[in-house]
């Protein structure tokens, strides 16, 4: 489902971020993504959602040439995933409802088709309650939920996330990991992020560990 085969990528005048990147993650399956700051993880994943293009080497998803894909193909190949980040870029001014019903406005569907995902994507992050609350009267840990109901709420192959627990305490870290394993059992390919070793440990996934943009997969480190 996700394969990067040989991929390097550097930015203009820099050395190489990510150098010879070899990631195989199957359909349905949950990885995690370590290593220290400036590894190159957020490079990785903005590979993945072509916000950077790939400097050498080859990004196949679901049988997509990713490296190679023209533009206006883009915007079609990144509803296909959902994405999370660690500050959930939520915007303040509008309510949970609105902030969730966000992805799917340029989808071509109803308003009744719009509110019932919506309320489905809600009730799976465990926020039924809260449509119309603004994110500003919610905690922090319920603010990540609803960036994950954004994420997911137009039903993506793909879920990735760039450390969505950098700012929440141990037992919140946990509740939201969970959710995203959740998805994963309901096969969905996930792929996250993140530097909380207490988790990593904790979860028991697949690791793909980043050190100075050399890749050290799970297969190696079994060896
Ligand atoms: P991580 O997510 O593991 O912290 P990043 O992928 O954000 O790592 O960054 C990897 C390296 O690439 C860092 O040295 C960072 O400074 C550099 N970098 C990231 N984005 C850019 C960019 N747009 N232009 C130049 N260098 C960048
Ligand atoms: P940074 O590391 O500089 O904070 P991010 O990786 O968080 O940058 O996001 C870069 C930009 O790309 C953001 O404005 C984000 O909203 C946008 N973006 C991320 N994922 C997608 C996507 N799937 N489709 C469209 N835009 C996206």
């Amino acid at each position: 489902m996700i394969e990067f085969i040989n991929v390097t990528k550097h930015y203009p005048g820099r050395h190489h971020v990510l150098r010879e990147v070899n990631l195989h993650l199957r359909k349905g399956e949950m990885a995690l993504l370590t290593g220290p700051s400036g590894a190159g993880k957020s490079t990785l994943l903005k590979l993945l959602l072509r916000l950077e293009d790939v400097s050498r080497g080859t990004l196949m998803v679901n049988g997509v040439d990713v490296s190679t894909l023209g533009r206006r193909h883009i915007p079609a190949y990144r509803r296909r995933i959902g994405v999370v980040f660690q500050d959930h870029k939520l915007l303040m001014d509008r309510d949970v409802f609105n902030n969730v019903a966000l992805t799917l406005q340029v989808g071509g569907l109803t308003g009744r088709q719009i509110q019932s995902r919506v309320r489905a994507a809600l009730e799976k992050v465990g926020l039924g309650d809260r449509a119309q609350d603004l994110p500003a009267v919610l905690s922090g840990g319920e603010q990540q939920r609803v960036g994950i109901a954004r994420a997911i709420v137009h039903t993506p192959e793909i879920l990735l996330a760039d450390e969505p627990t950098g700012n929440l305490d141990n037992s919140l870290s946990t509740e939201i990991l969970d959710l995203f394993r959740d998805f994963h059992h309901h096969g969905t390919t996930v792929l996250v992020a993140t530097h909380d070793q207490s988790q990593v440990n904790r979860l028991g996934l697949p690791v793909f560990h980043l050190e100075q943009g050399r890749l050290h997969t799970p297969e190696e480190d079994k060896a």
